[in-house]
């Protein structure tokens, strides 16, 4: 990349690589921010920004899932400095032009060709130490990326194949990381269908699912990976009439008849909690995320009405497995 002034990020409970990363990188690290925090708060993001100013940075490296990377988009965003990201979750964020930040509770994405990592450099052996919960949800946070772009409105054939690869490596490898996490051939196999979720991420437009995921992650602090493991066979259970070919793939790829149904198993076989009151929220917050999910139009192959989603919500909250 040219560059010889490095910031290097990462959160505080992954301090240790990023000092690693230093010492590796010798003269050309300029300073270290470890203080990434989930979904980007805007204060954060401005922290990071004088840091970078402050000691010339020339570029971002970054150590961690998306909540790393997503800080060094927001770097970025304001200062086109580039990115080398180095992913140590399923998260897929350094395959995208996408940014996130939140500010007063709010999450806000745009896409920018800025923000995209010039460098991406996967190793399964930084994914090892991700605990059982987070690999799991984690790769199922790709799978959504896959589910999405089946249905997308501006899918397309290639980026369909890639997908659908994306989830059939996923949910072949997810299973046995739940079993044996050093298992070193599963984690290649997840990094690689992580690979293929956020080049489907990238490269055209989602619906329901994520929407509803920021919505949630973004106002009620929820856990990004696991919120989107168990809303997922929700909507996806929500969509399937609109979508019967897409559904189709997805359930091909799972190796399963239902992909709703498919996906909720899948939760449930990495170990992931499948129900929002497992995460602290309460029935009354469901208006609210309701509200907020149907604020802005947005595109979805299945009309949205706050009705449905309040209905799509309640099975969340409980962790109802799909029917079909
Ligand atoms: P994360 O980055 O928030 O990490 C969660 C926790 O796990 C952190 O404490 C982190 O330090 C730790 N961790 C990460 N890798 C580890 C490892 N190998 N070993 C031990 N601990 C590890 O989690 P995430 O799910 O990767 O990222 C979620 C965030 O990324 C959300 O804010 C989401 O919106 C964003 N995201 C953005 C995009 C995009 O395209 N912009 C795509 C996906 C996710």
């Amino acid at each position: 990349m040219g560059a010889e002034r490095a910031l290097i990020l990462s959160t505080p409970e992954q301090r240790r690589d990023a000092i690693e990363l230093t010492r590796r990188l010798g003269k050309r690290a300029a300073g270290i921010f470890d203080r990434a925090l989930m979904h980007v708060p805007l204060e954060t993001a401005n922290a990071a920004r004088v840091e970078a100013e402050r000691i010339g940075a020339d570029c971002c490296v970054t150590i961690g899932g998306g909540s790393t990377t997503g800080l060094a988009k927001a770097i970025a965003l304001v200062s086109d400095l580039p990115i080398l990201a180095i992913p140590t979750t399923y998260a897929g964020s350094e395959m995208t032009p996408i940014w996130g930040l939140t500010e007063d509770g709010i999450k806000k994405t745009g896409r920018d060709p800025r923000v995209l990592p010039k460098t991406v450099i996967y190793d399964p052996l930084l994914t090892i130490t991700m605990t059982p919960a987070l690999s799991g949800a984690s790769g199922i946070n790709a799978i959504a990326h896959c589910v999405e772009a089946l249905y997308a409105e501006d899918r397309n054939p290639i980026i369909s194949i890639i997908a659908e690869e994306g989830i059939r490596a996923l949910a072949k490898s997810l299973p046995i990381v739940a079993r044996e996490p050093s298992n070193i051939g599963a984690r290649s196999d997840a990094l690689y269908g992580a690979w293929l979720g956020g080049t489907s991420l990238g490269a055209v437009g989602m619906a329901l699912h994520h929407k509803l995921c920021h919505t949630l992650g973004g106002t009620f602090n929820l856990p990004h990976a696991e919120t989107h493991t168990l809303i997922l066979p929700q909507v996806v259970a929500y969509n399937a009439v609109a979508i019967p070919e897409a559904m189709a793939r997805v359930a091909a790829a799972l190796g399963t008849k239902s992909a709703a149904a498919g996906l909720y198993d899948l939760g449930v076989a990495v170990g992931a909690k499948m129900s929002l009151r497992d995460f602290g929220i309460q029935a009354s917050d469901l208006d609210r995320a309701a509200d907020l999910a149907v604020q802005n139009p947005y595109y979805n192959p299945r009309p949205i009405s706050r009705e449905r989603i309040r209905v799509l919500l309640d099975n969340a909250y409980h962790g109802r497995r799909p029917e079909a």
